[in-house]
């Protein structure tokens, strides 16, 4: 029977998570108690209200966040999120993440994240660009490519990064693409940043199943979540062999145990808003998603749907975090006890900041690379990200998300010890 988390994860608090996370791994890495607390405290924390002018011609007040976590390797990086459920502990958490994400995949960027609370499936195009212009003017006293990076997340698209950029570069008076990733082509856009993240994932969870000895092709799997994350990693992985089994979205989800067509649920996802109702499979619920019979789990939604009511029934041999946060710490533990191995979000899916940092380059050095050189690159940071988290989980006999924060905390700490304290 399906199980209601909501209370669950409500009482979890995310950014407590995050904290905890770090906290794991310090003794492990004998991590200097100062630097510890340097590191579980946010750099900057900037709210800002954003009164936007509504289609009814009257002004609407948001409330909007950017946290930069930490700069110690490089400007920080980040994306936006615009969600009715933000908060300030889910955007420092994310902050957080986004911090030990970039030192995993060893780019020179710190961690930052933004968000908005706000509906954007309600508002119309104006709207949405009046709050994107607004927002972003509120927040440009800490953003600039040196400084702070944004990015795509939660209901944020490649249109809303262009809007980003004008806004930031008509206030300097001059284009600036570098100022955020995740843009259109037309405007200093990289090839091959859409599908990133789910390319990333794609490799991570290759390289895994080579590790564990389970073939690729016809190898199930169920996909939570089909915006830019878990649809394009259902059509790479269909691609490369693999059988989809079940999907879903907001709305709920379609399974088939025979494999989802999944050229026809993204066509019917653009028809009519959802994957549900797609005739190729049967409908089922987004908590029978999670425990679905399959080799791959990959959660590609939101936060803390992995609990420790759950984590027994996860049927899956991997768990691939495409969205940031979805397992709780408890059911971490449950997971790696059953054997399961869970790819944590900061190395599953760091393949999208990682050619987020390549169209970075790019912007500055106005050159622009070919799409095989991208996903060449791309295929190395990741696999060279996997291979050293495995080698330190194996070492220390821990789960891999312990492994990447080894890898990852040491680096930050590393940067942060050299730097020294200013002034
Ligand atoms: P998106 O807006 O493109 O898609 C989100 C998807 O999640 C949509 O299909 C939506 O219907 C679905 N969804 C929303 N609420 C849901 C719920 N309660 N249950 C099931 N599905 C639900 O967002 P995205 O960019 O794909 O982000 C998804 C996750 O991936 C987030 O955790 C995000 O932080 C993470 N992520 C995204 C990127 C990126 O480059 N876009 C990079 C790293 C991590």
């Amino acid at each position: 029977m399906a199980l209601d988390l909501s209370a669950v994860q409500a009482s979890e608090n995310v950014w407590k998570m995050a904290q905890r996370q770090l906290d794991d791994v310090a003794g492990l890495i004998g991590l200097n108690d100062s630097i510890h607390g340097y590191l579980r405290e946010p750099k900057r924390v900037l709210e800002v209200s954003v009164p936007v002018r509504m289609d009814s011609g009257k002004f609407h007040m948001f409330k909007g966040y950017r946290v930069q976590h930490n700069m110690s390797r490089g400007p920080a990086k980040g994306g936006i999120r615009f969600h009715p459920d933000v908060t300030l502990d889910e955007v420092k958490a994310l902050a957080m993440w986004m911090t030990w994400k970039c030192a995993l995949v060893n780019i020179p960027f710190g961690g930052a994240k933004g968000g908005v609370i706000c509906d954007p499936k309600s508002m119309s195009e104006q709207e949405l660009e009046n709050l994107t212009r607004r927002f972003t003017s509120e927040i440009s006293v800490i953003i600039g490519p040196e400084k702070d990076i944004p990015a795509p997340d939660v209901y944020t698209t490649p249109q809303i990064m262009a809007w980003i950029m004008d806004t930031f570069s008509m206030q300097k008076g001059y284009s600036i693409p570098g100022v955020v990733t995740g843009k259109p082509l037309a405007v200093g856009g990289s090839l091959g940043r859409d599908k990133a993240t789910a390319r990333g994932c794609l490799y991570v969870t290759g390289e895994a199943m080579q590790t564990l000895g389970i073939p690729v092709y016809g190898a199930r799997v169920a996909i939570q979540g089909f915006g830019n994350a878990g649809m394009y990693a259902a059509e790479l992985m269909a691609e490369a062999g693999y059988k989809i089994v079940a999907v879903s979205d907001s709305r709920g989800g379609v399974a088939n145990p025979k494999g989802l067509d999944i050229a026809g649920v993204v066509a019917h996802k653009k028809e009519t808003g959802s994957v549900v109702g797609f005739t190729g499979g049967e409908r089922i619920d987004n908590h029978d998603l999670l425990e679905y019979d399959c080799e791959v789990l990959v959660p590609a939604a939101l936060e803390k749907v992995i609990a420790r009511e759950n984590a027994p029934r996860i049927r899956a041999k991997i768990v691939a975090e495409a969205a940031n946060g979805p397992t709780l710490p408890e059911a971490d533990k449950i997971l790696h006890e059953r054997g399961i191995m869970v790819l944590p979000d900061i190395l599953a899916n760091a393949g999208g900041v990682t050619v987020s940092y390549f169209e970075w380059v790019q912007d500055l050095q106005e050159n622009f690379w070919e799409e095989d050189e991208i996903n060449q690159r791309l295929r190395q940071k990741m696999t060279r990200a996997f291979k050293e988290t495995y080698e330190q989980s194996q070492r220390h006999g821990i789960d891999m998300r312990r492994g990447a924060y080894a890898v990852a905390v040491s680096r930050v700490a590393e940067a942060t010890r050299l730097r020294g304290l200013y002034p």
